[in-house]
């Protein structure tokens, strides 16, 4: 009996090529694509609010919403009048670039300077499916424990960088920063580590500054 591994690969690999095209439509249209990942609860949609209200006016941010079902997520971003696409994954556990692309059609990417990809609540494959996003960023919480670097490496390996949100629990909760922080830099050294708090706003004012930064990067590298 065959294995199925080339089967997956051969997944894999188409999926590179959309998401490769997915990077070109993002560079053509001058925007910076943020991919979130973390596992359901870690405040994924609470890190975009919290994020979109601390930035400048003038900068346009848009949302791609993955959830396995309901327009939950999707209903709070619009509320606040920012352009949202929701992707219903139907029972898939990550998103993947060709649901990416079906998205882009129904964005105003020329308009858009920051576009967020929420990702499913998922530790797991998310980490496998290059969406095409410029930066991956893993969300971690203070209440799912210090351990998650050890126990979803692949996960954290694909990061840009980390959030750890929930902060203002760590007084209340037994979490071990050092040791999170070890675990991290085990397996990326170089990735920034935002610790913040959604709920309070302490620490976004870091996390925003590093993020309007990445978006400067970008913008000069493509002459604009
Ligand atoms: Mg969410
Ligand atoms: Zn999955």
């Amino acid at each position: 009996m065959r294995t199925n591994i080339p089967v997956v690969k051969a997944i894999l690999q188409a999926n590179e090529a959309v998401a490769s095209e997915n990077r070109t439509a993002f560079d053509a249209a001058g925007l910076l694509a943020v991919n979130l990942m973390s596992s359901p609860g870690a405040g994924k949609t609470s890190l975009i609010l919290a994020t979109v209200e601390r930035l400048p006016d003038t900068l346009k941010v848009g949302v791609i919403e993955g959830d396995i079902a309901s327009t939950l997520d999707a209903e709070r971003i619009a509320a606040r009048n920012i352009p949202v696409v929701q992707i219903n994954t139907g029972g898939a556990c990550h998103l993947d670039a060709p649901m990416i692309r079906s998205a882009l059609p129904h964005l105003p990417l020329t308009a858009l300077d920051l576009l967020f990809i929420e990702n499913v609540g998922n530790l797991v494959c998310p980490a496998e499916f290059d969406l095409g996003a410029h930066l991956n960023i893993v969300i971690a919480s203070v209440p799912e424990g210090h351990d998650k670097p050890y126990k979803y490496p692949g996960m954290f390996q694909k990061a840009d960088g980390v959030v750890l949100n929930k902060a203002d629990l760590l007084e209340i909760l037994d979490f071990d920063l050092e040791a999170f922080r070890h675990g991290l830099r085990i397996l990326r050294p170089d990735a920034p580590l935002f610790i913040l708090s959604c709920r309070t706003g302490d620490g976004l004012e870091t996390w925003i500054d590093w993020l309007m930064g990445q978006y400067r990067l970008r913008r000069e590298r493509h002459g604009r």
